[in-house]
């Protein structure tokens, strides 16, 4: 596997790959679990070349988030990715992702910010979506994976792509779960034992709201009522949003139906989870 830690050495590693046929490339913040090596299965089977990144882009966090606190663990990626059999893993400095500074030109997510995570995230889905753009613009890849987990990233950079013609194929991996139904996520690693064991609340509020939908309950209100009542019950857990939303604009829905999504997003202690289910 290359590693690249600059612009040059991945140039140079792109090039050493070159007419090996379609590239498929997974974005990640590194601290790699089976959510992420999912999306690296996909790609590898997908594209005759598999790029990964590991970096954790600091235009996407809010000062008062976790930039600093996020976890790092470079030897152990680097391992599992080698393991593998990727291609090429590139993880940049800031300052050879940026090396101008901040980029003064950044990628507007439009309306679709308004929604889910947008207004409790200012600045994240811009953050996202200029990095994300600056490394289509840098690998060129023919496909690029992205995970439900983060629903509202992976409606926008397909939107994105569309928008701006860009020409990537957006490949979607479903969201990889514990046993007992909590999202994987790095996040997970900041729950204490209580939290942990309060955390899988969202998942089962999540399936109760698909299994009471197919059972012919389709008011958004009473669905959600139902979610707000089972992550209630955990003392460690607050609901910050809980919508049903059309799956593509993300525009809360009063019924739900084919292509409605069900988002939560809830504190565990001081750690913010999101999770979501397709509902039909
Ligand atoms: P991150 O490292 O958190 O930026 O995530 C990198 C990619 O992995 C994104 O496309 C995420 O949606 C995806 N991802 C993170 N957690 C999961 C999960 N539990 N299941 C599926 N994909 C995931």
């Amino acid at each position: 596997m290359i590693v690249a830690r600059t612009r040059e050495g991945l140039g140079q590693g792109l090039a050493d790959l070159h007419g090996r046929g379609s590239v498929g490339f997974v974005p990640t913040m590194g601290n790699l679990h089976d959510g992420h090596l999912s999306l690296v299965d996909l790609a590898l089977d997908e594209a005759d070349v598999v790029v990964v990144s590991i970096f954790v882009n600091p235009l996407q966090f809010a000062p008062s988030e976790d930039l600093e606190a996020y976890p790092r663990t470079e030897e152990r990626d680097l391992a599992l990715l080698e393991e593998r059999r990727v291609d090429l893993t590139f993880l940049p400095s800031v300052d050879s992702m940026y090396p101008d500074g901040e980029p003064v030109v950044t990628v507007d997510p439009g309306p679709l910010e308004n929604a889910l995570c947008g207004p409790y995230r200012p600045g994240h889905f811009r953050g996202v979506l200029t990095v994300v753009a600056r490394f289509f613009g840098l690998l060129r890849p023919d496909l690029a994976v992205f995970g439900r987990k983060d629903y509202q990233q992976l409606v926008l950079v397909r939107r994105m792509v569309r928008d701006l013609e860009l020409g990537v194929r957006v490949v979607e991996g479903p969201v990889v779960r514990e046993a007992d139904g909590l999202a994987m996520s790095s996040r997970n690693a900041y729950l204490s034992e209580e939290e942990r064991s309060q955390a899988p609340a969202i998942y089962e509020a999540l399936e109760e709201a698909r299994r009471r939908v197919e059972a012919g309950e389709r008011s958004a209100v009473e669905l959600l009522r139902g979610v707000h009542a089972r992550i209630g019950r955990e003392a460690r857990m607050r609901v910050q949003y809980a919508e049903i939303v059309n799956g593509e604009s993300l525009r809360p829905v009063e019924r739900a139906g084919e292509g409605t999504v069900a988002a939560v997003a809830a504190f565990c202690g001081s750690t913010r989870l999101i999770d979501n289910a397709e509902l039909v």
